[in-house]
């Protein structure tokens, strides 16, 4: 059986996934009888969550900055930026 170590190891850097049958099947069975790691793996996945969310509010920010500039260097022109007037 593997080790509180080895599930955690697994999990924290996705080495599940290039693991062989075996030692994911070793892992869910460890995780089944042992609530310490069973726990480990949520918080891991609620983290996981959490920065993808954040990562999402922010090109959502982002984009929304971007729009924002474009719409009032086209409401202002090119003067009010500063740049060449065109005649
Ligand atoms: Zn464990």
């Amino acid at each position: 059986m593997l080790s509180c170590k080895e599930v955690t190891t697994l999990h924290a850097t996705e080495g599940l996934e290039h693991a062989s049958w075996r030692t994911r099947m070793g892992a869910r069975l460890h995780l089944l009888m042992c609530k310490h790691c069973r726990r480990y793996v949520r918080e891991l996945a609620r983290i996981g969550a959490a920065v993808r969310a954040l990562y999402a509010v922010t090109d959502e920010a982002r984009d929304e900055a971007l729009l924002r500039r474009v719409l009032d260097s086209v409401r202002d022109g090119p003067s009010a930026r500063g740049g060449r007037t065109w005649r």
